[in-house]
């Protein structure tokens, strides 16, 4: 049986500039391009869930401005459930991008209206709690409302699956409440003061989270739960742009749970639709449809 996947996290509108270089304060530089992207960690995983199957409802906010009513549209596209996902008279969230010559960036990102999601307005949304069998949350979103929907997760009954990024430390009485806990390599480490991806997953589940699945980039990913470690092999794939490889893999995670699979076979599904992410540009244009991670499945030794 599948149940839905609520999604509480962020909606940004990216916009990206293409300069020579990165100007000097109190410069002004000609740039080449410009481009907008919708983005924000919650909602990429909404999409990324919705294209793998996933009924999925979406809890947010964004500005009532042309960013917030076009962030809401290409949810809708990808089929997202977006009745709560509210416009507010403060600005969209907005990362500004820009990109020089070498590739490399700066990133300035503003909240805006992310920061206004708050517990009240999680328990003006309970109902859709309540037939919830998984709820995601990245970090992009104040953390007492991470921590108020992780509460309101575990009273009706649905799994809580945290992706701590952007990394902070978090307290115990917010770990206790994760059931899976899925940061990248560098923000387990964060999270625990160590490289190594097994012992940040012992630290992490000595403070009560259930089961651990840190993601290791082209090395896989590795799933520890009841004190069972098992590494997934990356896919080996043609990379051209890992943006929202985590987003991919996190999406999928989540659909694989509410169809009632195991902790790791939603890894591999996880695992599947990250490799697949990194085959394609950008962050929602590359997350897979439901075929393609099927495909990918076929004969991969990494499916169990
Ligand atoms: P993030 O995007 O959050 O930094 P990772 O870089 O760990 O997260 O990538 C998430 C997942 O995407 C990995 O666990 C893996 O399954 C997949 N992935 C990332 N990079 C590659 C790659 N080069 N080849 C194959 N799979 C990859």
């Amino acid at each position: 049986m599948t149940g839905h996947i609520v999604v509480v996290g962020s909606l940004n509108m990216d916009l990206v500039v293409r300069s020579p270089r990165h100007p000097q304060p109190g410069e002004t530089l000609l740039g080449s391009e410009f481009h907008t992207f919708s983005g924000g960690k919650g909602a990429n995983q909404a999409v990324a869930a919705a294209r793998l199957g996933g009924q999925v409802k979406m809890i947010g906010r964004v500005g009532a401005d042309a960013f917030g009513k076009s962030l809401i549209q290409t949810l809708t596209n990808d089929g997202v459930d977006t009745s709560q996902v509210k416009q507010l008279g403060v600005a969209t969230g907005v990362a500004l991008i820009t990109v020089d010559d070498a590739g490399q960036n700066t990133i300035v990102v503003v909240p805006g209206a992310n920061g206004e999601l708050s517990p009240p307005d999680l328990l003006a949304a309970e109902s859709v709690f309540e037939s919830a069998s998984v709820v995601v949350m990245q970090l992009e979103i104040p953390l007492l409302t991470v921590m108020y929907a992780a509460d309101l997760a575990h009273r009706h009954g649905a799994r809580v699956v945290l992706n701590p990024a952007p990394a902070q430390p978090l307290g115990a009485t917010l770990l206790k409440q994760v059931d899976a806990l899925i940061p990248n390599q560098p923000e387990a480490a964060l999270l625990t003061g160590t490289a190594s991806a097994s012992e940040s997953a012992k630290r992490l589940l000595a403070s009560g989270v259930r089961s651990v699945i840190v993601t290791l980039g082209d090395d896989g990913v590795l799933v520890v739960e009841n004190e069972i470690e098992t590494h997934l092999p990356a896919h080996r794939v043609n990379v051209v742009d890992t943006t929202a490889a985590g987003d991919a893999f996190v999406g999928a995670f989540a659909v694989a749970l509410a169809e009632g699979r195991s902790t790791r076979e939603a890894a591999a599904w996880g695992n599947a639709a990250g490799a697949l992410a990194v085959t394609r540009a950008g962050a929602q244009p590359s997350l897979p449809t439901r075929d393609e991670l099927e495909r990918l499945f076929s004969g991969s030794p990494a499916f169990p």
